[in-house]
């Protein structure tokens, strides 16, 4: 039998940041990854995600954030509607920030936490398939298909939207059906971004472009219903270029493709208990919510900081961390959190499909009342960038 004081099931961009953290605080820590180590490589990845202050602060500290080679400053953040008078420009100078956040590509980004882990001494054990949890005593046993089963007073779900753990665990989920699909690729852009993160709301779904370590290079996240979603991924280049290029109002004129292009269906997800006796959800495997605002990943970066500051100070005072007693304030601070976020990006989601003129006149309005008023783009920019008091 094998031990570990945590054990993470999921070597995603949060559980392996959990893993990091855990063991530079002295925990001996193990995580069970279902998929292969990650390897070096050349190209570039077409998932990428923004990230805020507060998530480059924690890979900051977990020694990560200066090993990353490409992370790409965006000072500018510009929304609009297609066809629409509503607009919104945000800049970094407002809040006094030199920037508004990094995008960043997932695969490197999580090759770096992986050799980060492996240098602290994390037990990371790759191609892992599990196949039973059991309770047994003050312990979790995890049963993997071959080898040896692993004990623990306390195991992490950070293995992603389907968690096999949370399953096991039973654990209620509240799931709804975007009805979208968000199509990302990498393209090459005809005009500079000028480190300006771009969305535009079509009638379809909002259309982003993300700017990349080249001038001319951006990472897109469209959100579109299904259909036409597989339609645009899997049909000729010359047809999803050209609609694009209406889709985005030609803001930086015509694209290349400059990656594969992929399809991931998005549901908003909450799982009902974040904590249960010796088991705590963290990630995507606790919520997932429409990537619209850049903020998922964020999210679980927030559960990880968290986490680790319960952990840390439950081992400092001698106390057992895998008690749903002592995690409960855990659960009920990001839970809140969680909510917050699924209702926030429901009611923007909705707000963009009502349809006609008078609802697309009233967003205009909106919009341009916004912008000149005083005082509201600070808190709403310190939101974004997980700097408000709180989280
Ligand atoms: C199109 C799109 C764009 C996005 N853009 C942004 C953005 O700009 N900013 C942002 O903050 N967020 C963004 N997100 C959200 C972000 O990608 C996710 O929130 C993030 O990847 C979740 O990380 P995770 O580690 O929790 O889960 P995952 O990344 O899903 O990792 C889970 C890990 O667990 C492993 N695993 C799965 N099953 C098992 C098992 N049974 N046993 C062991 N291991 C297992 C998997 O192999 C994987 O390594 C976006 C999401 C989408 C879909």
């Amino acid at each position: 039998m094998r031990q570990a004081e945590v054990v993470i099931v999921g070597g995603g961009m949060v559980g392996l940041s959990l893993a990091c953290g855990l063991a530079e605080a002295g925990f001996a820590v193990a995580v069970l990854e279902a998929g292969p180590a990650p390897l070096p490589e050349e190209g570039i990845d077409c998932r990428v995600s923004a990230l805020s202050r507060a998530s480059e602060q924690l890979l900051q500290q977990l020694g990560v954030w200066s090993r990353l080679g490409r992370k790409t400053a965006y000072r500018q953040m510009r929304v609009w509607e297609q066809d629409g008078p509503a607009a919104l420009q945000l800049d970094c100078a407002t809040i006094m920030e030199p920037d508004l956040g990094h995008i960043v590509e997932n695969h490197p980004l999580r090759l770096a936490l992986w050799q980060r882990a492996e240098t602290l001494g994390v037990s990371l054990q790759a191609e892992v398939r599990l196949q039973r949890l059991q309770r047994q005593g003050d312990c979790l046993m995890l049963w993997p298909l071959e080898g040896e089963p692993w004990q623990t007073p306390l195991a992490v779900a950070a293995d992603g939207a389907e968690s096999w753990l949370r399953q096991q665990a039973r654990v209620p989920m509240f799931r709804r059906d975007y009805g979208h699909w968000a199509l990302v690729a990498n393209v090459r852009t005809q005009l500079p971004h000028g480190a300006c993160a771009r969305q535009c709301f079509t009638p379809d779904g909002p259309l982003a472009f993300l700017p990349l370590h080249e001038s001319d290079l951006c990472s897109i996240v469209w959100s579109l219903p299904p259909e036409r979603a597989k339609a645009l991924c899997e049909g000729d280049a010359t047809t999803f270029l050209h609609q694009l290029y209406t889709a985005f109002d030609g803001q930086l004129g015509l694209c290349q493709l400059a990656s594969e292009r992929r399809c991931i269906p998005l549901q908003a997800r909450l799982a009902r208990d974040f904590v249960q006796e010796r088991l705590v959800l963290v990630g995507d495997a606790a919520h997932t919510i429409h990537p619209l605002a850049g903020q998922g990943v964020n999210l679980g970066l927030l559960d990880v900081a968290a986490l680790l500051q319960t952990l840390t100070d439950l081992k400092a005072r001698g106390q057992d961390w895998g008690l749903r007693a002592s995690l409960r304030a855990f659960e009920r601070q990001r839970k809140w959190q969680a909510c917050h976020y699924l209702a926030a990006m429901a009611g923007i989601k909705q707000l963009f499909a009502i349809p006609g003129e008078p609802a697309r006149q009233l967003r205009g309005l909106g919009m341009g009342w916004l912008s000149r008023l005083p005082g509201w783009q600070a808190p709403l920019l310190r939101q974004a960038l997980g700097l408000s008091a709180r989280q």
